[in-house]
């Protein structure tokens, strides 16, 4: 049997394993309940990957996004590796069929959402499976404490009953201490075997800055430093302002975000990648499973509303473990928007009882009906039709998603797919019964390989003209062999696609759930204080954000801004704590002359007083009055 290590080299083509991946692997062959915790970009899923491969049978991979199961299961296919995936997106005689391959084929990676992990289909399939283990990504969904929440997670420890001697394997990049029991609890992993690797990203600079003109600010840091940049806006609008601002300054720039379209998304990343543009502007849309390990720089022009977002983003510069720099900048309006975004995120719960009754009536559904019931959706029309403010209508979806009455596949199919049913043979003898769509059929199996193995993305335009038909007719065409049983056929769709999972009931009657409304509210603000606290708190950013994720260090990271500003005055960071909680206390009752503020602080040394006085003059912390007395500013 091939080691792990010449499996790595045969199909990865590394050469080593990353730190903790090699005992994560061994532990998972040993049979082990196992828990990674690695940071993003660690390398978590080769730690299930590889040990699947070793093992016979195949290994259920729940993954929280479609996108995200698309995407490992193309990195697995390009290494020719048979994987395939199951979600809500799917037709459901495709996902009979990709099932029955898991049971007699010889597919290795089965990636399914959640939700599909419930089914009675799905249950019945895989008890006739040869399951190796069952690997749980981004498993942080299961705890209401992450950022993520999924109660579809709560229910995954389920198909133990059916396993009860697979091997479990949870990964995640979120390591807070809540998060981390609630995961070993609710998957019910057992004599579980935890691995962790520290979240410190030593060579990265963390840097706040606050600056009243952003854009000057973010031309003068580009001008200064050079290499590959990710700057992170908060809308659409400004990662188009952003990129002019910095073209119009002579620095190549180029935006990016989900409305864009696939195309010009595609060529934006590579001319990214490939260094023929330096700076990418950018929503948070960008960044999954791109991989390019030198970028120097990642801005952040405002203040992100989570800890876990934007450590992520900005862990995507210095990836080679070159020194790099994550800086934000804020102004004192960025507070302001911090809390009005969470008013728009949370609409009041009325609005959204609203908009679910509007939903079912846009579809004509009548109550107690509509459970399974699919189709497009266009968010901006339904928002003008009933004057719903866009944001609004976007985070009561979320919520009622979140409770489970329905889903939104937020993006439509980029192009149409199809397979045949029937036989080769089928097909012949259809044709010659049916000359009017022989030309049609003929075509398609010429143009297409595989279309008899699997969904082929195709073009009917192409179709159209190879065939010379009216491109009309040939969507016609195609409904007339789905309703004749010869194809499978998903018209492409750049609308996304709702689903309802429940019959539709009484507003009065709906519920909300205190764990999806009210509870995660709480938690969202927790996270935004944190933001707050990262941006106008004197500690070390490294530790600052450490903390955050469950880790406490005694040492500073050295190079953020904090701890190089304290290093020029010559105080550590335990001094300056204990001075500045001095001089708060003191100036809190009131303002004080010099004197007096240094008589108040006799126990410490008055040239560290007098320094840290200094600095926190500098800093906007403290202030000079008309009196010439040192007054405590407002922190923000
Ligand atoms: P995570 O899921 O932890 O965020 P991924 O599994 O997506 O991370 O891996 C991030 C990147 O690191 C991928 O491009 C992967 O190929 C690469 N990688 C993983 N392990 C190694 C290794 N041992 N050597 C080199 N590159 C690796
Ligand atoms: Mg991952």
């Amino acid at each position: 049997m091939p080691s792990p290590k010449e499996i790595l080299k045969k199909y990865w083509g590394f050469d080593s394993f990353r730190d903790t991946q090699e005992e994560i692997i061994e532990s998972v062959l040993q049979g082990n309940d196992t828990f990674a915790l690695l940071p993003t970009g660690g390398g978590k899923s080769l730690c299930f990957q590889l040990p699947a491969l070793i093992k016979p049978g195949v290994c259920i991979v729940v993954s929280p996004l479609i996108a995200l199961m698309e995407d490992q299961v193309n990195q697995l296919q390009r290494r020719n590796i048979s994987a395939v995936s199951v979600h809500s997106g799917l037709h459901k005689s495709e996902i009979d069929r990709i099932l029955d391959n898991c049971i007699y084929g010889s597919t290795k990676f089965l990636y399914v959402s959640p939700e599909r992990l419930k089914t009675e289909i799905f249950i019945e399939r895989m008890k006739k499976m040869d399951v190796s283990m069952v690997a749980i990504d981004e498993s942080h969904c299961v705890s209401q404490w992450g950022h993520d929440f999924r109660p579809a997670y709560l229910e995954i420890s389920k198909i133990r009953e059916w396993l009860p001697n697979t091997p479990f394997i949870a990964l995640t990049a979120t390591a807070t201490e809540h998060v981390k029991s609630d995961i070993i609890e609710y998957l019910e992993l057992k004599n579980v075997q935890v691995f962790s690797k520290s979240f410190a990203r030593e060579n990265i600079r963390f840097i706040v800055r606050k600056s009243i003109n952003k854009s000057a600010k973010i031309v003068e840091i580009c001008s200064k430093m050079s290499g590959s940049t990710i700057i992170y806006a908060d809308t659409r609008k400004h990662t188009k302002d952003y990129a002019d601002l910095l073209n119009s300054n002579g620095i190549r720039a180029s935006f990016y975000h989900a409305g864009l379209k696939s195309e010009d998304k595609t060529k934006i990343q590579n001319d990214w990648i490939s260094g023929a543009v330096r700076v990418i502007c950018a929503t948070n849309a960008f960044g999954m499973g791109i991989d390019k390990s030198d970028v120097r720089l990642v801005i952040h022009p405002h203040i992100p509303s989570e800890p876990e977002a934007f450590y992520q983003e900005a862990g995507r510069a210095g990836r080679d473990g070159k020194t790099s720099l994550s800086v934000l900048i804020y102004n004192s309006s960025d507070f302001e928007n911090l809390d009005r975004f969470l008013v728009t995120k949370y609409p009041d719960p009325n609005s959204v009882k609203r908009v679910y009754s509007l939903l079912f009536q846009e579809y004509r559904i009548a109550f107690g009906t509509g459970e399974g019931f699919s189709a497009n959706f266009d968010m901006s029309s339904f928002s003008i039709k009933h004057g719903i403010n866009i944001s609004t209508l976007h985070y009561s979806i979320k919520i009622l998603e979140k409770a489970e009455h329905l889903a939104l596949q937020n993006y439509g199919r980029e192009s149409s797919k199809l397979m045949f049913k029937i036989s080769h043979t089928e097909v012949y003898k259809f044709q010659v019964a049916n000359p009017n769509l022989d030309d049609l059929l003929t075509v398609i199996i010429r143009s297409y390989g595989g279309t008899f193995e699997h969904m082929v993305s195709i073009d009917e335009k192409t179709i159209a003209q190879r065939a010379k038909l009216p491109f009309a007719l040939v969507d016609n065409y195609l409904e007339n062999l789905v309703s004749r049983g010869i194809i499978y056929y998903e018209p492409k769709s750049r609308l996304p696609k709702i689903t309802f999972l429940r019959s539709r009931v009484q507003e009065t009657y709906l519920s909300l759930p205190k764990e999806i409304y009210v509870d995660r509210k709480h938690q969202d603000e927790e996270r935004l204080e944190s933001m707050k606290s990262y941006v106008t708190r004197v500690r070390c950013r490294m530790n600052a954000l450490l903390e955050y994720f469950g880790e406490t260090r005694k040492e500073t990271c050295g190079i953020c801004d904090v701890c190089s500003s304290l290093n020029t005055i010559g105080v550590t960071q335990k001094e300056f704590d204990k001075i500045s909680t001095g001089l708060n206390i003191a100036l809190k009752s009131k303002p004080l002359l010099p004197n007096e503020l240094t008589s108040h602080l006799k126990k410490f040394n008055s040239q560290k007083v007098t320094d840290v006085v200094k600095w926190m003059v500098d800093n906007d912390l403290i202030e000079i009055n008309e009196e010439e007395k040192f007054e405590l500013k407002e922190t923000k």
